[in-house]
């Protein structure tokens, strides 16, 4: 195995957030990532994108699949849990049946064991953000983090609940990442503006997801915003409509992004995009682009 790509912590105040980081590479080519993107559009694009954000060698679009522990005076918490080890998903090959110990690596880096997390928030349910809420033990998919409660927004479990019972086969990651942290009783189901405190406060971002919410950690301009999905690239910064193959509903994700963009440009607010490869871009304040935004990355 590979040494783990680390990425530096960001200290804000008593807070500190650190990246654990899964898997970095090329993984999709983006006119099949972003179904509306044409040609032309790419081309014009390609010469600031590349080498970080698409791959010159593959052509494809380059993410990172990480997780962040933010250590508060009072919690230890995890946002999002990558992929996770031993899965079957057949429909992923990069992802199936992974043997990784990058996550694990990652978090001990971070000094914290899985004992020590209090809360797992799940921005969403998508298969690479809730594999390591559980891991294998004696053929039985059990919580990683035994003492977590593990926070999900309440339409989106209770849609991805709905989707199981219909087809499982379409969503694997829903009966071996999610399902057995409701049956452990370990699950927290909240509304997508939850406060678990005043410095850990979620923002419902839908459009992704059905009800994705986003995380504010710190305090005003000491602050960070944990992303998740609500933006994959920073070619979605420029132009905010760019939908993903992916979305529950597009054109909601895309005045998510608007909204969201606009509230925290020139603003000295960190943004957290989980997707963004780093350590170029995963660290960012948001300006204004033309019509859009951009992402200057930010040293911390
Ligand atoms: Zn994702």
């Amino acid at each position: 195995m590979s040494n783990p790509i680390l990425s530096k912590p960001i200290t804000l105040q008593d807070i500190t957030i650190h990246p654990v980081i899964e898997q970095q590479g090329p993984f999709f080519d983006p006119m099949v990532f972003f179904p509306t993107l044409t040609k032309e559009l790419l081309e014009e694009n390609r010469s600031w994108l590349e080498p970080y954000s698409l791959d010159p060698a593959t052509g494809q679009i380059v993410l990172c699949v990480q997780s962040y522990v933010v250590k508060t005076p009072h919690h230890n918490i995890l946002i999002d849990s990558c992929v996770g080890n031993d899965k079957p998903r057949p429909a992923r090959p990069m992802w199936d049946m992974m043997k990784s110990d990058q996550f694990e690596k990652g978090l001990a880096a971070t000094g914290l064991g899985v004992n020590d997390i209090d809360y797992v928030m799940c921005t969403h349910l998508h298969v690479d953000h809730v594999g390591w809420n559980t891991r294998l033990e004696n053929g039985r998919w059990v919580p990683t983090f035994p003492n977590a409660k593990y926070i999900m927004a309440d339409r989106e479990l209770a849609h991805w609940i709905e989707q199981e019972k219909k087809d499982a086969t379409v969503c694997p990651w829903i009966t071996d990442s999610v399902l057995p942290i409701v049956a452990a009783k370990r699950e927290q189901v909240v509304q997508s503006d939850f406060a678990l405190n005043d410095q850990v406060v979620c923002l419902p971002t839908p459009g992704h997801t059905i009800d994705h919410f986003s995380v504010r950690v710190g305090r005003k301009d000491r602050d960070a915003l944990i992303a998740g999905d609500m933006i994959h690239s920073p070619l979605q910064g420029r132009y905010p409509e760019l939908g993903m193959r992916a979305d529950h509903d597009s054109p909601q994700a895309g005045r998510t992004r608007r909204k969201v963009f606009d509230r925290f440009c020139d603003t000295p607010t960190l943004i957290c995009a989980t997707h963004f490869p780093v350590p170029s871009a995963a660290t960012c304040c948001v300006k204004h682009w033309g019509d859009g935004y951009k992402f200057e990355a930010v040293e911390v």
